[in-house]
């Protein structure tokens, strides 16, 4: 790693340690008590926030926010996540907890420290595993099966705390000391502090500096001085007084058009913190575009590292953590060879490399032996290799994203249209049928602008995509995904998914040979080695395959958010979650955690520049233009 790292590389903590206590060089004092970080943590955090006792009143579907100043080694989040496993009602409420870390410890620093509470090791080693790569930005992980959710935004604190948008009911502030670390304590960062609280928000922290004190009170605190922990005399707690916290309002029934991955991805999300979802779609899950058997889990990531590159990046490593829950059944990491296939595409790898410096564990560079070697395929040039990454059986998937206790189904219902009536959305189907909901999602993919009831157009386009069902023994199996001008996954029983085509102007539903042509040509020119000499080059004419119509926006971005209503401002009740492309399996995760972040009122898990790029207003055009 170049020093300081290019994008999106964060430098790391550089620690020393003292009678296995790990102090930082950089600020010269100890992420922790020497006597005992874990008591301390208790005593000042846990106890003068009342959190056990609130835990236990958090409501059905609820949620609770902590946000912390410093992650640091993780230890307050364990404790926390700890006291919320024992004392948090038994229903589906949500323990969230907002973090920032300007210089993240490695995995393996953080092992070693967290290894110091071996009653904390059940909660240590499902963090570890999650443990996001030391990228920039914001960070979702998704733990004890989605009852406790970490956002963790690597980078400074006045950065995240800007960009994130939520309101904690309790606040760590465990910056260094202040004397030491004087930019964690600014007055900057306590009006921050002071604008993610609500009225009954308290908070506590381990010093009791007269100027901090005097600071949080002018923001609005009530504050106390109390005893501190061990040999720390005095600590401070306060609270934020104000009129009654408001009531989070409840999202009642949420109907989701669209039983693809999104659609399928969002219903499960939402019903997993307690919300009921009625999930339509004309077929079933992943019967449209998703409904492939084979699907690689793919992003381009640009060579500048912009907001594009950033939503890309973050997708892929969510969507990683998240399809691990399947691993070995859906989800299949065998690692993804993005080649340089072209003079052009080495071109732009050669920059990319040269601008970026991403961590091994999302990607490396690999010459023509390597690459030839790691896909088992014999290779004509290198490329981009991304050890996490593979394929997915997305239909499966989508199948049993569906199936949840809180899903109702409406298989088989051809939307109409959708109409306000008395606070509702009535959702009608062709053959008469309405179904009600307070909150409405359009998933629909290429078919969702018809959906819109919005006067105006949304910048959306349907584009053909034909894949070719390659019978396997006709090709050299691969170890791992191949991209590049076509995908080849690893043979599934007897056959090896490869596409898919991009035909802007062709509506034709069904399979065509000049479409599976067209894909053996272009997988041959990209693989010339590949076709296997013990069988003869398969012909269009014999392959089975499959079309579907991936839905873009003009700009190529996804759009998941609140539906702008032509003049103003967005519907509180009506949101938009399709032109993923070809990249639906990608973007999925991480845009429905952060659909149903929005829709529940919950700390949204993307930062605003992120948020701004996914926004409908920027499809909507008054005059309606056919492209
Ligand atoms: N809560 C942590 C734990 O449980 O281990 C200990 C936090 S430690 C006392 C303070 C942390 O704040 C350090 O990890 C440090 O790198 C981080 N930090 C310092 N300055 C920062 C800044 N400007 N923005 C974000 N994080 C910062």
């Amino acid at each position: 790693m170049t020093w300081p790292p290019l994008p999106p590389g964060i430098e790391p903590a550089e620690l020393a340690w003292h009678d296995g206590v790990p102090e930082s060089k950089r600020y010269g004092d100890v992420y922790f008590s020497r006597d005992n970080g874990l008591e301390e943590t208790r005593h000042v955090f846990l106890k003068h926030n009342q959190l056990p006792e609130r835990f236990s009143r958090v409501p059905e579907g609820g949620s609770f926010v902590i946000a912390e100043n410093g992650f640091g080694t993780g230890l307050n989040f364990l404790a926390a996540w700890q006291a919320w496993q024992s004392r948090a009602p038994a229903n589906n409420a949500t323990l969230h907890f907002v973090s920032v870390e300007r210089f993240p410890l490695t995995r393996e620093d953080l092992a070693r420290a967290l290894a110091l509470w071996p009653e904390l090791k059940v909660l240590a080693d499902e963090l570890l595993s999650h443990y996001p790569p030391l990228v920039r930005g914001a960070h979702r992980l998704v733990l004890a099966g989605g009852r406790v959710r970490l956002t963790l935004f690597f980078g400074d604190i006045n950065d995240a705390w800007q960009s994130l948008d939520f309101h904690a009911d309790a606040w760590f502030l465990d910056g260094f000391a202040p004397a030491r670390n004087p930019d964690m304590w600014l007055e900057t960062t306590i009006n921050q502090v002071r604008a993610h609280s609500k009225p009954g928000t308290t908070l506590a922290t381990f010093t009791s500096v007269g100027r901090i004190r005097r600071a949080l009170i002018d923001a609005g605190f009530r504050m106390e001085k109390t005893s501190g922990y061990g040999r720390k005399r005095e600590m401070l707690k306060g609270i934020l007084e104000a009129e009654e916290p408001a009531q989070p309002e409840d999202p009642g029934t949420i109907a989701i058009i669209g039983a693809g991955i999104a659609g399928c991805a969002l219903a499960r999300n939402l019903a997993e913190r307690g919300y009921p979802v009625k999930l339509i779609d004309t077929g079933g899950p992943g019967t449209g575009a998703s409904g492939n058997a084979q699907g690689a889990l793919y992003v381009k990531l640009g060579v500048e590292f912009n907001d594009q590159t950033e939503l890309a990046l973050s997708s892929l490593t969510f969507a990683q953590r998240f399809y691990a829950n399947w691993r070995g059944k859906h989800w299949h990491p065998t690692g993804l060879l993005q080649l340089a296939h072209s003079p052009q595409e080495e071109d732009r790898q050669k920059r990319f490399l040269q601008r970026n410096d991403y961590p091994r564990d999302i990607l490396w560079p690999v010459n023509r032996e390597q690459a030839s070697s790691i896909s088992g395929v014999p290779t004509e040039s290198g490329g981009l290799w991304f050890p996490g990454s593979g394929w997915l059986e997305p239909a499966n998937l989508c199948r049993e994203l569906a199936d949840h206790p809180l899903i109702s189904t409406e298989y088989h219902v051809k939307v109409k249209r959708l109409l306000p009536c008395n606070g509702k959305w009535h959702i009608s189907a062709d053959d008469g049928k309405t179904i009600a909901a307070d909150r409405a999602v359009i998933s629909s993919g290429h078919l969702s602008p018809g959906l819109i009831p919005v006067k105006g157009h949304f910048r959306l386009k349907a584009i053909r995509g034909q894949v070719s069902h390659l019978p396997a023994p006709a090709v050299i199996n691969p170890n791992a995904v191949i991209c590049g001008n076509r995908y080849l996954n690893p043979a599934l029983g007897d056959i090896a998914v490869t596409g898919a085509t991009f035909d802007l102007h062709d509506n034709n539903p069904l399979p065509t040979t000049e479409s599976h042509d067209e894909n053996i040509h272009e997988l041959g020119s990209m693989l010339p080695s590949l076709f296997s000499p013990r069988s003869d080059k398969p012909s269009g004419i014999d392959l089975d395959g499959r079309v579907a119509f991936r839905c873009t926006t003009h700009d190529y971005q996804p759009v998941a958010g609140p539906v702008f209503d032509g003049e103003s401002a967005n519907l509180d009740d009506l949101y938009l979650f399709t032109g993923l492309g070809s990249k639906g399996l990608t973007y999925a995760p991480l845009l429905a955690e952060y659909l149903a972040d929005q829709v529940t009122g919950q700390p949204a898990c993307l930062p605003a520049n992120l948020v701004r790029r996914l926004e409908t207003r920027r499809l909507y055009q008054t005059d309606v233009v056919v492209s």
